[in-house]
């Protein structure tokens, strides 16, 4: 029997193991798309307990905890940090063969040095141990960065952010670079779903506002607000923006008219309710001016699409969104897709791009249609990314390489991101390198790969575990 979680944890052969430790274990990370909160990052913010780590914000361990039948008073509700702490421990062994099992053991090994199993009986000392680290400086928001040799991290920013925080750490990062220190880049990422969410239109009368004001314009015309968004895309690139991302239920690529969508966006401002017709022509309009943006400006365009929000009404009342009511959706997506593909690329605006399903039953659709629009000079210029959200982990991790693999280049393959709001995340890379390993170990020790290839195989899991996205992204100053 294998020792749980040992150095040679998921790695079963032995070159995996050799892959691992020889290759991909010491590489630097480029987080690409996170939600990391850039105020903490600029203020190196200190984490009262292990419960506002763990537990502050992460909607997949509340829904394992009410999944435990625990009250919502201690996950979301006023219980103390030590009751709430004390509930998710004892939640824990009840998670075996969910991924938060290995989740959780690995951010205590990693980051705080605990080898001890979480579970009702160590509750309190783990709570106590980790707690007395949180308290010392490498315990920060940019101590974890440190530790886990964080070279870039890309947060996920609105338009009408003014990306104070950024420039607040940047300028601290000048100090950091002429003492010799390692640090930690840190990146705006441009959001702009909220300029295309005509169907609520308060909501859009009062964002459209927002927005002008950010960028000292006022915004009374369709035109006004396309050249306003490229006016903040322009000042994203200046702080060093390289990727925008989409959250987006399906692909809008309806037929419309200039005409209509001034008219639609005259309406809303008026406080008129689109019809679903004149939402989805509107999106479409404004999904092609994105990504024309994008393409100019030479960035890459992230597609997160397929999930299915707010499924239950009575608890989004009562806590919002992103709070762990969310599921996998099932939309038609591939002719949406390919005809949005295919508008940009005939226009010659097909930014690089990477396209997350959250359905798995999508991955091979997906696998194979990066191979209609790929083009030099740009290896892998169309990405699959990484599985998202459901499927970040193990079997989902495996079943979207074994679908790039088959259908496309793994070894073009920009990797793994978080996609996360916790700074205890990054293990999750760890975590991706051992699984990427062991696959290409297993077809080595299989003979399904020439081992006289050995050298050219090491270079192909350093790529994917860290070249392939320094090179894609181009991150200035590299
Ligand atoms: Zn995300």
């Amino acid at each position: 029997m294998k020792a749980f979680m040992d150095k040679d944890f998921l790695l079963q052969t032995e070159t995996a193991q050799k892959l691992f430790h020889e290759q991909a274990e010491h590489l630097p990370i480029i987080d690409y798309h996170c939600h990391l909160n850039p105020k903490e990052i600029a203020e190196d913010h200190r984490f009262s307990s292990i419960t506002e780590l763990w537990l502050g914000g992460d909607h997949y361990k509340w829904r394992a905890m009410r999944s435990n039948g625990v009250d919502e008073k201690y996950i979301t509700g006023n219980a103390s940090d030590w009751e709430k702490f004390q509930k998710w421990a004892e939640t824990m062994p009840y998670c075996m063969r969910n991924p938060l099992y290995h989740w959780t053991h690995l951010e205590l090994r990693t980051a705080f040095g605990i080898n001890k199993l979480l579970n009702a009986s160590t509750a309190r000392e783990i709570f106590d141990e980790c707690n007395e680290k949180l308290k010392q400086p490498d315990f920060s928001a940019r101590g974890l960065m440190k530790r886990y040799n964080v070279e870039v991290v890309c947060t996920t920013d609105d338009p009408a952010d003014t990306l104070e925080y950024h420039q607040a750490y940047t300028a601290e990062i000048v100090n950091c670079k002429s003492s010799n220190r390692k640090c930690t880049k840190v990146l705006p990422a441009w959001r702009p779903d909220k300029a295309m969410a005509v169907e609520n239109p308060a909501a859009y009368k009062a964002y459209i506002e927002k927005l002008g004001e950010t960028a000292g314009r006022n915004i009374s015309t369709y035109d006004e607000l396309i050249d306003v968004l490229q006016q903040r895309h322009d000042f994203f690139a200046s702080q060093g923006c390289r990727l925008s991302d989409h959250g987006i239920n399906e692909f809008y690529a309806e037929d419309f008219t200039e005409t209509e969508i001034k008219q639609i966006f005259q309406k809303v401002l008026e406080g008129k309710q689109p019809t679903a017709d004149e939402v989805n022509k509107f999106r479409s309009a404004l999904l092609l001016e994105f990504a024309r943006q994008d393409a100019k400006a030479g960035w890459t365009q992230q597609f997160h699409y397929g999930p299915m929000r707010n499924n239950n009404t009575r608890m989004f009342r009562q806590l919002g969104p992103d709070t762990g009511y969310d599921s996998i959706g099932t939309f038609n997506t591939a002719q949406s897709m390919s005809r949005f593909l295919d508008k940009l690329d005939s226009e010659g605006m097909l930014a690089k791009t990477i396209l997350y399903c959250i359905n798995p039953a999508d991955n091979e659709m997906v696998a194979t249609m990066l191979g209609n629009f790929q083009e030099g000079p740009t290896p892998g210029k169309i990405q699959f990314g990484s599985g998202w959200w459901f499927n970040d982990q193990l079997d989902g991790m495996e079943r979207q390489m074994n679908a790039l693999s088959v259908l496309g280049l793994l070894s073009r393959f920009v990797g793994m991101l978080t996609d996360s709001r916790s700074f205890l995340s990054y293990p999750r890379h760890e975590y991706f390198r051992r699984c990427l390993c062991n696959l290409i170990g297993q077809d080595v020790e299989d003979g399904k790969l020439p081992a006289e290839e050995m050298p050219f195989i090491e270079q192909m899991v350093r790529d994917i575990s860290y070249y392939n996205a320094k090179r894609y992204f181009n991150f200035p100053n590299d």
